[in-house]
């Protein structure tokens, strides 16, 4: 199965539902990661390529394990960059399986010598500049006796308009130039070097037939990379100029927010380019004994007021619901009332119910203030489905006002044992540009998980939600670059983009 050439979302709908389906998945260093996601909880992942921590598996290796799983009667995925059978052996693995009556189904995937160039904004044919393209390995098997790469017919395909595409190429970038021009390619012919193209740290080097390996050393560009030689190597843009204009391309941003509600941040970090690494340092767990709110859930009808105050509440109501054998109707006859932009989607999202009250800042002391000030609340019965740790000041205060609040935990904070290996590897590389944090205790948390690691992100810029986080922040010794203004995640991004800006 192909994964695509970096960016996870330009895996197929094909590729994502096999994911879904797989026991085990056997991963090339250059496939996504990120597409892992897809794949359910039981997954079984084998890293086939080079990378920190791993070896690498040889072909023989790599075939009888893919063997093994499958006639152990497992669904094996054997993702690879780009596709499958575009230098990827895909074919040989195939028939090897095949051979020992194991079905074997292709997915194809985009291949990284016509994505990459895209995403340069390098289209590889042209109804006026290029007729033709042509793959090509710049790195045969040294073990072949014999080159079957023709430079003379290459030239000439290039000199006639064609466009080559050289994958591998890159510890052999002056020597194929030189091939190139030494059989009468014109050398002012453009030539453009992508590197990691599709990914957040994509980056070009444009150059001509003469000049373009002085170009991509002094750029500093190795492998991964695509090697594009024609017409089209010297458009500038041809009206693609998206991706590497994309704000925050480069950056990378780590997101503290627990798994559950990372989603919402991340997509905007990177729908702006940024790579994003999540780094959880709570996790969101049922409450230990989850009676209460079984019982709170199935009696609601008792209440006059439900409150919300998180998208994980939200969660553990639809949860319960489901349990329950209910649905929203369950909730017909209760108000319910909510706080903050998330937690208002999230009951809309998995409920298909609008809140019958939300109040204009996003804080509990709002809600209650303004719930006070809208509603007569005297007399009247709150069920509150909190979190564990949730602070008094709501309850406190629609108390004050003679309503009386039934509090409920309906989930857990737990923090989690420890924080990404990843984390720390980008961190030692001195590749994070921003830390992010959404709430106090992540702040906290991530200090304390940190250890004396938190020297290695002491000069990383740190953007907060809002001014309590901040408070936080520095009293630990952090110095805040940015605050979110206002205190949404909406808010936080466009706070790091104008700091980028
Ligand atoms: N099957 C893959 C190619 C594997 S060969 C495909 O269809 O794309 C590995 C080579 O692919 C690398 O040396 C590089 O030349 C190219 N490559 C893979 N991913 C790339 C990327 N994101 N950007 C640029 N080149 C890439």
């Amino acid at each position: 199965m192909g994964a695509g050439p970096g960016d996870a979302k330009l895996a197929t709908l094909a590729a994502v539902e096999a994911l879904r389906q797989a026991d085990v998945v056997v991963r090339d260093a250059l496939a996504s990661a990120a597409l892992l996601d897809h794949a359910p909880k039981h997954v079984r992942v084998i890293e086939a390529g080079k990378r920190a921590g791993h070896h690498t598996l040889s072909q023989d290796e790599i075939n009888a394990t893919l063997a093994e799983h499958a006639l152990a009667g497992r669904t094996v995925v054997r993702l690879k960059g780009g596709d499958p059978f575009v230098f990827g052996r895909g074919s040989e693995e195939a028939a090897y399986l095949d051979a020992r009556g194991i079905e074997v189904v292709a997915i194809p995937g985009v291949t990284a010598a016509v994505a990459a160039p895209a995403y340069a904004g390098i289209p590889v044919t042209h109804r006026h500049l290029a007729s033709t393209v042509t793959f090509i390995t710049g790195h045969e098997d040294p073990d072949k006796a014999d080159t079957l790469i023709d430079y003379a017919s290459l030239a000439q395909l290039a000199a006639a308009g064609g466009t080559l595409c050289f994958y591998m190429g890159m510890g052999r970038l002056k020597q194929i130039t030189d091939e190139l021009a030494g059989h009468g390619l014109d050398a002012a012919t453009p030539v453009a070097v992508v590197q990691w193209g599709t990914l957040p740290h994509q980056r070009t080097a444009r150059g001509t037939l003469s000049d373009i390996t002085t170009r991509a050393n002094d750029a500093g560009l190795a492998a991964p990379a695509i090697i594009v030689v024609g017409q089209v190597a010297g458009l500038e843009g041809a009206g693609m100029h998206g991706f590497e204009q994309q704000p925050l391309l480069g950056k990378t941003i780590v997101v503290t927010r627990t798994r559950q509600q990372a989603s919402g941040l991340r997509r905007q970090l990177e729908t702006l380019g940024a790579a994003v690494i999540e780094a959880p340092t709570i996790a969101i767990e049922p409450p230990e004994d989850d009676a209460p709110l079984r019982e709170a859930v199935e009696g609601v009808g008792r209440y006059d007021w439900l409150l919300l105050t998180s998208e994980n509440a939200v969660a553990a109501l639809g949860e319960t619901l489901d349990a329950l054998g209910r649905d929203a109707r369950h909730l017909a006859a209760v108000r319910i009332a909510a706080v903050g932009e998330a937690t208002d989607e999230a009951l809309r999202g998995r409920l298909g119910i609008a809140a019958d009250f939300t109040p204009t800042a996003f804080s509990a002391e709002a809600l209650a203030r303004e719930l006070v000030e809208a509603h007569d609340v005297k007399h009247k019965r709150f069920v509150y489905l909190k979190a564990d740790i949730a602070r008094r000041t709501l309850v406190d205060a629609l108390a004050a006002a003679g309503a009386t609040v039934d509090e409920v935990d309906a989930y857990r904070t737990v923090k989690v044992a420890s924080l990404p290996d990843e984390l720390w590897e980008i961190a030692q590389a001195q590749r994070i540009d921003w830390l992010t944090f959404t709430s106090s205790s992540s702040v906290r948390n991530f200090v304390e998980l940190a250890g004396e690691k938190v020297d290695l992100v002491r000069g990383v810029r740190v953007a907060t939600i809002g001014p309590r986080t901040s408070e936080t922040a520095v009293e630990l010794g952090m110095s805040v670059t940015v605050e979110a203004e206002p205190s949404t995640i909406a808010g936080l991004v466009e706070a790091i983009l104008k700091a980028c800006g």
